[in-house]
């Protein structure tokens, strides 16, 4: 190691700057290791659903103040803090972001330090659990804000660390989450030139990190068709308008959405039916048919085709039955696509492959899972890559997933994400 510090060195001094070779990114993760052990813990017994994560944002907020980082803003989008880090030397501006919330999941992991939180959701009391990880997440940025902060002095460039709520969506009638964050001018205060995240996942075993180029995770979008037909008795059909024959036509006609309009050569597309509602005794035709779903894309183009498509699916066909339709297709607004910066991609791979040893960096399928880091990233250059949470040795393919009750983060994963995202980010900032 220390013939190593001394070539680096020689090398800086021949050739401008090493900062990064120069920077035992090992040993440096190691100093805040135990830290972030400690945090997540905490955070995970202590979950908190979105935009109600005030005692983690409030730790979060202390940690930033105590080591001294600038401009430290707390209550961006209901509960986000960010803040800035300036290093001694000119360089370039980052930004590196966790998200903070927690699910309304019931947790069922045996651990010591597992959740028993309750809280209300949608009129319902539910249990809560960081069930997506997003506790390790939080951990590992505030161990990263520490272990930059250490070096401050030597560090070229800026780093504004955002830890953002409501990941997974704000509640009913509730603004949130990455959005939102962007809306209240966090890039306007701070234009970083790139964006870093990172994503604990059940499917790669700890010690692993997932990439890839370009579309990594899908945009997810809702869907709401209520078919209108009129109220008849079941032994006379031909008395009103049947809304239940004309959602059942609706839905098999839109499986051709995907299979004959959309080139799935070039991207896949996703178009589920989650429930249907209607009807409520075996001889009454009712009024009317709720249909509700997701739509996963790649791409905006093929997205918005989708969306096109399938509300012009529910009123043609609805007409076709005599009945009417409203197809809010999407209802919301939903995460675009979280696409991975081409160049940035390149720039960055030997960095995770430094990191953890090239063997460990395994390029990902599409995920068709969604990101609202999309929304950073669709305004500069970003990159998100997945930590892998299941232990070594186990088939992670048939881990409990993320959502799960069963959700399990090896711990190890704290340390490779710490590790991962200081070499990254100590790359970047080294690089002109
Ligand atoms: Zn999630
Ligand atoms: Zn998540």
């Amino acid at each position: 190691m220390r013939r190593l510090l001394l070539a680096a060195a020689l090398s800086a001094a021949l050739c401008g700057p090493a900062f990064a070779q120069a920077t035992d990114v090992e040993a440096l993760a190691a100093t805040v290791d135990a830290k972030v052990q400690a945090w997540r813990r905490d955070i995970h017994q202590h979950p908190e659903l979105g935009n109600r994560e005030t005692r983690t944002a409030a730790l979060v907020a202390e940690h930033l103040r105590a080591l001294g980082l600038e401009d430290v803003r707390t209550g961006i989008a209901t509960t986000g803090v960010t803040a800035v880090l300036r290093g001694g030397k000119p360089g370039p501006r980052i930004a590196i972001r966790a998200d903070m919330d927690a699910l309304p999941v019931t947790e069922r992991s045996g651990l010591p330090f597992e959740s028993k939180a309750t809280a209300t959701f949608r009129g319902e009391t539910v249990g809560v659990m960081h069930a997506c990880g997003h506790d390790a997440h939080t951990g590992i940025l505030m161990g990263v804000a520490e272990a930059l902060a250490s070096m401050k002095a030597e560090l070229p460039g800026e780093v504004l660390f955002v830890f953002q709520p409501a990941e997974e969506g704000p509640p009913d009638g509730e603004e949130g989450g990455a959005e939102e964050m962007l809306a209240q001018g966090i890039f306007d205060a701070f234009k970083p030139e790139a964006v870093f995240g990172l994503h604990v996942f059940s499917t790669l075993n700890a010690g692993q990190v997932g990439w890839r180029s370009g579309p990594l995770m899908a945009a997810s979008d809702r869907f709401n068709i209520v078919v209108k037909g009129r109220q008849t008795h079941g032994s006379r059909p031909w008395g009103g308008v049947d809304p239940i024959v004309a959602a059942a036509d609706i839905i098999d006609t839109s499986q051709t959405i995907v299979s004959r309009r959309q080139n799935i050569s070039k991207l896949p597309v996703v178009v589920s039916f989650g429930a249907i509602k209607g009807g409520i005794r075996y001889n009454i035709i009712p009024d009317e048919v709720e249909l509700i779903g997701t739509i996963r894309t790649f791409d905006e183009g093929m997205r918005q085709a989708v969306f096109a498509d399938l509300k012009n699916v529910a009123e043609k066909v609805a007409a076709a039955h005599g009945a009417t339709v409203v197809a809010q297709v999407p209802d919301t607004k939903g995460n675009p696509v979280t696409v991975n910066h081409p160049g940035l991609t390149a720039r960055v791979l030997p960095s995770l492959e430094k990191a953890v040893g090239a063997r460990n960096v395994v390029e990902m399928d599409l995920t068709m899972g969604a990101e609202d880091f999309s929304f950073y990233a669709n305004e500069v250059p970003g990159f998100f890559f997945f930590v892998g949470a299941t232990p070594a040795g186990q088939d992670a393919l048939k881990a409990p997933s993320n959502h799960s009750p069963e959700f399990f983060l090896d711990e190890q994963a704290l340390k490779v994400g710490t590790r991962a995202m200081l070499q990254v980010a100590l790359d970047y900032l080294h690089i002109e």
